[in-house]
Protein backbone atom coordinates (compact mmCIF):
# COMPACT_ATOMS: atom_id res chain seq x y z
CA UNK A 1 0.00 0.00 0.00
CA UNK A 2 1.11 3.51 -0.86
CA UNK A 3 3.01 5.07 1.84
CA UNK A 4 1.05 7.88 2.48
CA UNK A 5 -2.05 5.32 3.39
CA UNK A 6 0.08 3.30 5.14
CA UNK A 7 1.11 6.43 7.90
CA UNK A 8 -2.75 7.19 7.70
CA UNK A 9 -3.89 3.60 8.84
CA UNK A 10 -0.73 4.02 11.89
CA UNK A 11 -2.23 7.17 12.92
CA UNK A 12 -5.72 5.51 13.31
CA UNK A 13 -4.36 1.72 14.86
CA UNK A 14 -3.08 4.32 18.09
CA UNK A 15 -6.25 5.84 18.20
CA UNK A 16 -7.39 2.39 18.66
CA UNK A 17 -11.45 3.84 17.09
CA UNK A 18 -11.83 1.67 14.49
CA UNK A 19 -11.90 -1.92 13.50
CA UNK A 20 -11.14 -1.22 9.78
CA UNK A 21 -8.56 1.39 9.89
CA UNK A 22 -7.30 0.29 6.25
CA UNK A 23 -10.74 0.77 4.46
CA UNK A 24 -11.76 4.26 6.41
CA UNK A 25 -8.49 5.78 5.09
CA UNK A 26 -9.10 4.39 1.74
CA UNK A 27 -12.42 6.12 2.24
CA UNK A 28 -11.05 9.16 3.71
CA UNK A 29 -8.21 9.63 0.99
CA UNK A 30 -10.86 9.05 -1.64
CA UNK A 31 -13.11 11.75 -0.64
CA UNK A 32 -10.32 14.04 -0.78
CA UNK A 33 -8.66 13.16 -4.53
CA UNK A 34 -12.54 12.33 -5.44
CA UNK A 35 -11.84 9.14 -6.92
CA UNK A 36 -13.83 5.68 -6.01
CA UNK A 37 -12.30 4.07 -2.78
CA UNK A 38 -11.67 1.00 -5.43
CA UNK A 39 -9.33 3.03 -6.97
CA UNK A 40 -7.13 3.16 -4.26
CA UNK A 41 -6.90 -0.59 -4.13
CA UNK A 42 -3.71 -0.40 -6.39
CA UNK A 43 -3.00 3.42 -5.79
CA UNK A 44 0.47 4.10 -7.39
CA UNK A 45 1.14 6.95 -5.22
CA UNK A 46 1.09 10.33 -6.53
CA UNK A 47 2.07 13.48 -4.84
CA UNK A 48 -0.21 15.33 -3.05
CA UNK A 49 -0.53 18.98 -2.54
CA UNK A 50 -0.77 20.29 0.25
CA UNK A 51 -4.16 21.61 0.39
CA UNK A 52 -4.87 17.86 0.14
CA UNK A 53 -3.14 16.83 2.42
CA UNK A 54 -4.36 19.32 5.00
CA UNK A 55 -7.78 18.44 4.25
CA UNK A 56 -6.53 14.58 4.40
CA UNK A 57 -5.64 15.39 7.91
CA UNK A 58 -8.41 16.92 9.35
CA UNK A 59 -10.45 14.31 8.33
CA UNK A 60 -7.97 11.48 9.95
CA UNK A 61 -8.03 13.71 12.96
CA UNK A 62 -11.97 13.49 13.19
CA UNK A 63 -12.10 10.13 12.88
CA UNK A 64 -8.68 9.52 15.29
CA UNK A 65 -11.57 11.59 17.33
CA UNK A 66 -13.78 8.85 17.23
CA UNK A 67 -16.44 10.45 14.66
CA UNK A 68 -17.88 7.75 12.65
CA UNK A 69 -16.94 7.24 9.47
CA UNK A 70 -20.65 7.73 8.08
CA UNK A 71 -20.73 11.11 9.66
CA UNK A 72 -17.15 12.24 8.15
CA UNK A 73 -18.53 11.77 4.37
CA UNK A 74 -22.08 12.67 5.26
CA UNK A 75 -23.17 9.15 3.51
CA UNK A 76 -23.72 5.63 5.04
CA UNK A 77 -24.75 2.54 2.67
CA UNK A 78 -27.60 0.36 3.50
CA UNK A 79 -29.50 -2.36 1.44
CA UNK A 80 -27.27 -1.33 -1.28
CA UNK A 81 -28.02 2.07 -1.62
CA UNK A 82 -26.66 5.31 -0.72
CA UNK A 83 -28.06 7.04 2.47
CA UNK A 84 -27.34 10.76 3.23
CA UNK A 85 -26.81 10.96 6.87
CA UNK A 86 -26.83 13.70 9.60
CA UNK A 87 -26.02 14.41 13.32
CA UNK A 88 -30.05 14.53 13.69
CA UNK A 89 -30.54 10.68 13.84
CA UNK A 90 -29.19 7.39 13.87
CA UNK A 91 -26.70 5.72 11.41
CA UNK A 92 -28.53 3.35 9.26
CA UNK A 93 -27.03 -0.29 10.94
CA UNK A 94 -26.44 -3.33 8.70
CA UNK A 95 -27.82 -5.62 11.25
CA UNK A 96 -31.25 -3.77 10.65
CA UNK A 97 -31.55 -4.98 6.85
CA UNK A 98 -32.53 -8.09 8.91
CA UNK A 99 -36.02 -6.13 9.35
CA UNK A 100 -36.28 -5.37 5.56
CA UNK A 101 -35.49 -8.85 4.69
CA UNK A 102 -38.36 -10.50 7.35
CA UNK A 103 -40.82 -7.99 5.80
CA UNK A 104 -39.89 -8.78 2.30
CA UNK A 105 -40.48 -12.71 3.27
CA UNK A 106 -43.59 -12.06 4.69
CA UNK A 107 -45.01 -10.01 2.22
CA UNK A 108 -44.02 -11.17 -1.47
CA UNK A 109 -46.83 -9.45 -2.62
CA UNK A 110 -46.09 -6.00 -4.63
CA UNK A 111 -49.01 -4.02 -4.24
CA UNK A 112 -52.09 -3.79 -1.91
CA UNK A 113 -49.97 -3.24 0.31
CA UNK A 114 -49.83 -0.27 3.08
CA UNK A 115 -47.09 -0.09 5.48
CA UNK A 116 -45.89 2.76 8.33
CA UNK A 117 -42.11 3.02 9.50
CA UNK A 118 -42.20 4.70 12.72
CA UNK A 119 -39.08 6.96 13.68
CA UNK A 120 -38.27 6.66 10.32
CA UNK A 121 -34.70 8.82 10.84
CA UNK A 122 -32.51 8.46 7.62
CA UNK A 123 -35.70 7.03 5.97
CA UNK A 124 -33.55 3.63 6.02
CA UNK A 125 -36.41 0.84 6.25
CA UNK A 126 -39.07 2.57 4.85
CA UNK A 127 -37.00 3.47 1.67
CA UNK A 128 -35.12 0.14 1.41
CA UNK A 129 -38.83 -1.56 1.50
CA UNK A 130 -40.24 0.98 -0.79
CA UNK A 131 -37.00 0.53 -3.25
CA UNK A 132 -37.99 -3.40 -3.58
CA UNK A 133 -41.22 -2.74 -3.53
CA UNK A 134 -42.68 0.54 -5.63
CA UNK A 135 -46.36 -0.03 -5.79
CA UNK A 136 -46.41 -0.44 -1.92
CA UNK A 137 -48.33 2.53 0.05
CA UNK A 138 -45.53 3.32 2.18
CA UNK A 139 -45.64 6.05 5.51
CA UNK A 140 -42.77 7.22 7.45
CA UNK A 141 -42.61 9.40 10.07
CA UNK A 142 -40.20 10.83 12.49
CA UNK A 143 -40.96 13.46 15.46
CA UNK A 144 -37.62 15.83 14.59
CA UNK A 145 -38.15 17.74 11.61
CA UNK A 146 -34.38 18.14 10.66
CA UNK A 147 -35.37 13.99 10.12
CA UNK A 148 -38.19 14.48 8.06
CA UNK A 149 -36.19 16.84 5.91
CA UNK A 150 -33.29 14.12 5.80
CA UNK A 151 -35.53 11.49 4.82
CA UNK A 152 -37.45 13.64 2.06
CA UNK A 153 -34.61 14.08 0.44
CA UNK A 154 -33.18 10.58 0.51
CA UNK A 155 -36.24 9.72 -1.07
CA UNK A 156 -35.87 12.21 -4.02
CA UNK A 157 -31.96 10.91 -4.28
CA UNK A 158 -33.05 7.35 -4.52
CA UNK A 159 -35.98 8.38 -6.91
CA UNK A 160 -39.17 7.18 -4.48
CA UNK A 161 -41.54 10.18 -4.55
CA UNK A 162 -44.39 8.22 -3.63
CA UNK A 163 -43.26 7.27 -0.45
CA UNK A 164 -44.82 9.77 2.20
CA UNK A 165 -42.62 10.74 4.75
CA UNK A 166 -44.49 13.68 7.82
CA UNK A 167 -43.62 15.26 11.36
CA UNK A 168 -45.26 12.77 13.96
CA UNK A 169 -44.30 11.76 17.30
CA UNK A 170 -44.90 8.08 16.96
CA UNK A 171 -48.57 7.89 16.15
CA UNK A 172 -49.52 11.31 17.02
CA UNK A 173 -49.72 12.67 13.23
CA UNK A 174 -51.01 9.17 11.78
CA UNK A 175 -54.28 8.74 10.36
CA UNK A 176 -56.13 5.41 11.51
CA UNK A 177 -59.14 5.36 8.68
CA UNK A 178 -57.24 2.83 6.42
CA UNK A 179 -55.38 0.38 9.19
CA UNK A 180 -51.86 -0.48 7.98
CA UNK A 181 -50.68 -3.90 6.71
CA UNK A 182 -47.48 -3.94 8.84
CA UNK A 183 -45.69 -1.86 10.85
CA UNK A 184 -41.80 -1.31 11.15
CA UNK A 185 -39.78 0.08 13.75
CA UNK A 186 -36.78 0.82 15.27
CA UNK A 187 -36.83 2.82 17.92
CA UNK A 188 -34.96 3.96 20.82
CA UNK A 189 -34.60 1.19 23.20
CA UNK A 190 -31.02 1.43 25.09
CA UNK A 191 -31.04 2.50 28.81
CA UNK A 192 -29.93 5.54 30.07
CA UNK A 193 -27.15 4.09 32.10
CA UNK A 194 -26.01 1.56 29.40
CA UNK A 195 -22.01 1.71 29.72
CA UNK A 196 -22.63 0.93 26.11
CA UNK A 197 -23.42 4.62 25.21
CA UNK A 198 -19.92 5.96 26.22
CA UNK A 199 -18.22 3.78 23.22
CA UNK A 200 -17.87 4.31 19.81
CA UNK A 201 -20.28 5.84 17.13
CA UNK A 202 -23.29 6.49 19.57
CA UNK A 203 -21.15 8.98 21.11
CA UNK A 204 -21.84 11.01 18.36
CA UNK A 205 -25.57 10.27 17.65
CA UNK A 206 -28.11 11.45 19.41
CA UNK A 207 -29.89 10.17 22.58
CA UNK A 208 -33.25 10.83 21.50
CA UNK A 209 -32.65 8.24 18.41
CA UNK A 210 -31.31 5.74 20.68
CA UNK A 211 -32.20 6.27 24.76
CA UNK A 212 -35.38 5.07 26.09
CA UNK A 213 -37.20 5.48 29.56
CA UNK A 214 -37.95 2.82 31.57
CA UNK A 215 -34.54 0.44 31.12
CA UNK A 216 -35.20 1.43 27.20
CA UNK A 217 -39.19 -0.06 27.44
CA UNK A 218 -41.17 3.12 27.34
CA UNK A 219 -40.90 4.08 23.29
CA UNK A 220 -41.26 -0.07 23.18
CA UNK A 221 -44.63 -0.63 25.17
CA UNK A 222 -46.06 2.79 23.90
CA UNK A 223 -45.90 1.46 19.82
CA UNK A 224 -46.92 -2.27 21.17
CA UNK A 225 -49.75 -0.58 22.90
CA UNK A 226 -51.03 1.82 20.29
CA UNK A 227 -50.14 -0.20 17.08
CA UNK A 228 -53.22 -2.13 17.54
CA UNK A 229 -55.78 0.02 16.50
CA UNK A 230 -53.65 1.00 13.12
CA UNK A 231 -52.80 -2.42 12.17
CA UNK A 232 -55.75 -4.45 9.69
CA UNK A 233 -56.97 -7.47 11.11
CA UNK A 234 -53.76 -9.80 11.00
CA UNK A 235 -50.98 -7.29 10.80
CA UNK A 236 -47.62 -7.42 11.59
CA UNK A 237 -45.65 -5.53 13.66
CA UNK A 238 -42.05 -5.62 13.15
CA UNK A 239 -39.73 -3.90 15.89
CA UNK A 240 -35.46 -3.48 16.75
CA UNK A 241 -34.66 -3.89 19.76
CA UNK A 242 -31.19 -4.75 22.07
CA UNK A 243 -29.48 -8.61 22.05
CA UNK A 244 -30.76 -8.86 25.70
CA UNK A 245 -33.93 -7.36 25.04
CA UNK A 246 -35.87 -10.59 23.77
CA UNK A 247 -37.78 -12.02 27.16
CA UNK A 248 -39.44 -8.69 27.86
CA UNK A 249 -40.28 -7.33 24.55
CA UNK A 250 -42.44 -10.67 23.84
CA UNK A 251 -43.72 -10.31 27.33
CA UNK A 252 -44.61 -6.86 26.04
CA UNK A 253 -46.27 -8.39 22.75
CA UNK A 254 -48.13 -11.34 24.69
CA UNK A 255 -49.39 -8.24 27.15
CA UNK A 256 -50.94 -6.64 24.52
CA UNK A 257 -52.70 -9.85 22.65
CA UNK A 258 -49.85 -10.36 19.59
CA UNK A 259 -49.46 -13.50 18.65
CA UNK A 260 -47.42 -15.50 16.48
CA UNK A 261 -44.20 -13.81 18.39
CA UNK A 262 -41.13 -14.65 16.61
CA UNK A 263 -37.18 -13.24 17.06
CA UNK A 264 -34.86 -12.92 14.88
CA UNK A 265 -31.19 -12.92 14.98
CA UNK A 266 -28.86 -10.48 13.32
CA UNK A 267 -25.84 -11.28 11.23
CA UNK A 268 -23.45 -11.48 14.22
CA UNK A 269 -26.17 -14.26 15.60
CA UNK A 270 -27.32 -11.36 18.70
CA UNK A 271 -31.34 -11.52 18.56
CA UNK A 272 -32.07 -8.25 17.18
CA UNK A 273 -35.90 -8.21 16.11
CA UNK A 274 -39.32 -9.56 17.26
CA UNK A 275 -42.33 -9.70 15.04
CA UNK A 276 -46.08 -10.63 16.13
CA UNK A 277 -49.32 -10.53 14.55
CA UNK A 278 -52.47 -8.41 15.46
CA UNK A 279 -55.42 -10.63 15.04
N1 LIG B 1 -28.31 -0.91 17.64
C1 LIG B 1 -27.87 0.39 17.99
C2 LIG B 1 -26.65 0.29 18.89
O1 LIG B 1 -26.65 -0.47 19.81
C3 LIG B 1 -28.93 1.18 18.70
C4 LIG B 1 -30.11 1.43 17.83
C5 LIG B 1 -31.29 1.95 18.57
O2 LIG B 1 -31.24 2.39 19.72
N2 LIG B 1 -32.38 1.93 17.92
O3 LIG B 1 -25.68 0.96 18.65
Amino acid sequence: MAQTLVVAQQHLTEHQVSDSTKLDCQLLLARILDVKPSYLVTWPEQILSDSQLTQFSELLDRRANGEPIAFILGEQEFWSLPFKVATCTLIPRPDTEVLVEEVLNDFPQTSDTRMLDLGTGTGAIALALAHEKPQWQVSAVDFNPDAVALAKCNAERLNLPQVDIHQSDWFANVSKEQGFDLIVSNPPYIAADDPHLAQGDVRFEPASALVADEQGFKDIRHIIATSRTYLKPGGILYLEHGYDQQTQIQAIYAEFGFTNIVTVKDYGGQPRMTKATYL
